[in-house]
C-alpha cells in the first residue's frame, strides 16, 4: 500500500502517518525529517536544506526529489510506505507518478488532512519535537509523559526553528500556492480521500482506518 500524506504544515499528517505505519507495518517517510537528520549531522545536503527551511522557504525540487527517490528505493519501501511532507509541488508529484509508472505501481491513496488556518497558527507554538527519531507532540493536545522528553527515545524535545508564528504563516501561504494544487491533482487520480484533521488526533485515525481496512 502506497499513500501520501496531503495537509498544512502542522495539520496532523506525521501524527497520523506514524500511526498508520505502526498499524499497517510499512515504513513512515518523511522529507521533513531526512533534511532534519541531515541538518543534526552538518551534513552538505542538511546546510543547503536548512537556509530553505529557516525562511519558510521549500527546499528546491530537483534536490528533495533525489532524496525521496533513494529513499523509497530502499528494501523496507517495497510492501509500501506513508510519505509525509512529500510531493509538495506539482513537479514532485509528477516525477513520483513517472517512477511509480515506470515499476507497474502507483499511490493507492492520498489523504488530505483538513484544518483551517487559523487552528494551525495556534497549533504550532505547542508542537514539540524529537530531532532523533522524528516523534511529535503537542504541550496541550498531545503531551509527553515527562515533559521535555520524547517517550519513544528519551531524548530533550525542541521547538522547531521553523514552528515560530512568523515563519509558520509563510509556509502556510507557500502550502496554498504550492501544495494545494496537489487536492485536484490526486483527485483527478481518483485516490483523494479527505478527513477532518480539527477533531482528536484519535479520531482522526479512526477515520483513516476506515479508508484504508
Ligand atoms: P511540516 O510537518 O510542519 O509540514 P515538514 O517537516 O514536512 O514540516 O517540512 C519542514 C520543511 O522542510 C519545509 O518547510 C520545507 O522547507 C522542507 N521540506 C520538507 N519536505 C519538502 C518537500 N517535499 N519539498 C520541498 N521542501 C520540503
Ligand atoms: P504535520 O506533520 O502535518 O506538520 P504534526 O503531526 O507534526 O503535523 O502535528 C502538528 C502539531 O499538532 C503537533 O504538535 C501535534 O502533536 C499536534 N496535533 C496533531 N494532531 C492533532 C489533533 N488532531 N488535534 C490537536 N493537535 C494535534
Ligand atoms: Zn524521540
Amino acid at each position: 500500500m502506497k499513500i501520501v500524506m496531503l495537509g498544512a504544515p502542522g495539520a496532523g499528517k506525521g501524527t497520523q502517518a506514524k500511526m498508520i505505519a505502526e498499524t499497517y507495518g510499512i515504513p513512515h517517510v518523511s522529507t521533513g525529517d531526512i533534511f532534519r537528520a541531515n541538518i543534526k549531522g552538518g551534513t552538505p545536503l542538511g546546510m543547503e536544506a536548512k537556509t530553505y527551511m529557516d525562511k519558510g522557504a521549500l527546499v528546491p525540487d530537483e534536490l528533495t526529489v533525489r532524496i525521496l527517490l533513494d529513499r523509497v528505493a530502499q528494501d523496507d519501501c517495497k510492501n509500501g510506505y506513508v510519505l509525509d511532507g512529500f510531493p509538495r509541488t506539482i513537479p514532485q508529484a509528477e516525477v513520483l507518478d513517472a517512477e511509480l509508472d515506470k515499476l507497474g505501481d502507483k499511490i493507492d491513496y492520498a489523504i488530505d488532512v483538513e484544518v483551517p488556518d487559523e487552528n494551525i497558527v495556534k497549533r504550532m507554538g505547542g508542537r514539540r519535537a524529537c530531532l532523533s527519531c522524528g516523534a511529535t507532540y503537542h504541550i496541550v493536545h498531545i503531551p509527553p509523559k515527562q515533559e521535555g522528553i520524547c517517550d519513544k527515545c528519551g531524548s530533550e524535545l525542541v521547538l522547531r526553528d521553523d514552528d515560530k508564528e512568523e515563519t509558520v504563516m509563510k509556509r502556510l501561504a507557500v502550502y496554498h500556492e504550492q501544495t494545494q494544487p496537489l487536492i485536484d491533482f490526486y483527485t483527478k487520480k481518483g485516490v483523494l480521500k479527505t478527513v477532518d484533521g480539527t477533531v482528536d488526533s484519535t479520531d482522526v485515525f479512526a477515520a483513516i482506518r476506515g479508508i484504508l481496512d
